[in-house]
């Protein structure tokens, strides 16, 4: 799952890259809103956080313009702590939750992973598909109740796979929810990926679809 943060304070927005990235999310990172919108614009994300305060660009331009764009990405809107008139302009400019500052890193972890899950149609923290389940709160995996040890890009991979399950996904697709922009991209380590997967949870779960990339068993 790929995350951009948009938020103009340095340390804020490190600390937000290291609880994300902790949390198992690849992270892109912006620091006005110029360029936040840009990548928002022409990178593929399973949610945003964005800060109402920036620079260039104020966030509540850059959430309207994303939506008068089509760009239908979940979007946590960080404001400044009173300022309902912030939380209305958001809500109407189409973002899905928000979040006050000063706030606990643990409450933007979990209304992420709400955005996230409900955009993927699933209402629990936790995912399951046939014997595995994913414990998207605790960032593991397990199968038949015994947890698996996996590598970070494996969970990613799991993770994408399971909150997309009865999907063709394509490698491209994968690539780029797995890697953040800066990474150089070769399709085959999907391939390699899957491989490692398939090791660890069985050959059955995950269906290699013949020129359109893998999809995940369906467990309704
Ligand atoms: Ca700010």
């Amino acid at each position: 799952m790929r995350i951009l943060i948009v938020e103009d304070d340095p340390n804020l927005n490190r600390q937000l890259e290291d609880a994300l990235l902790a949390a198992g999310y690849v992270v892109d990172r912006a620091f006005d809103g110029e360029e936040g919108h840009f990548l928002g614009d022409t990178e593929p994300y399973d949610a945003v956080v964005l800060d109402v305060g920036l620079p260039k660009m104020d966030g509540i331009s850059v959430l309207e313009r994303w939506r008068r764009e089509g760009r239908a990405m979940p979007v946590l809107l960080l404001t400044a702590r009173d300022r309902w008139s912030d939380k209305v302009a958001g809500i109407d400019a189409g973002a899905d939750d928000y979040v006050a500052k000063p706030f606990h890193m643990e409450e933007v972890l979990a209304r992420l992973r709400a955005l996230i899950r409900r955009a993927a149609g699933h209402a629990s923290s936790e995912i399951h598909c046939g014997p595995l389940r994913l414990d998207t709160k605790a960032s593991k995996a397990s199968i038949d109740g015994a947890s698996l040890k996996l590598t970070s890009h494996e969970y990613r991979l799991l993770a994408y796979l399971m909150h997309h399950q009865g999907q063709i996904v394509s490698r491209s697709e994968l690539i780029e929810h797995m890697y953040d922009q800066d990474f150089d991209r070769d399709s085959n380590t999907i391939e390699v990926f899957v491989g490692r997967l398939r090791r660890k949870i069985g050959n059955d779960l995950i269906e290699t679809v013949r020129g359109l990339g893998y999809r995940m068993q369906h467990d309704g």
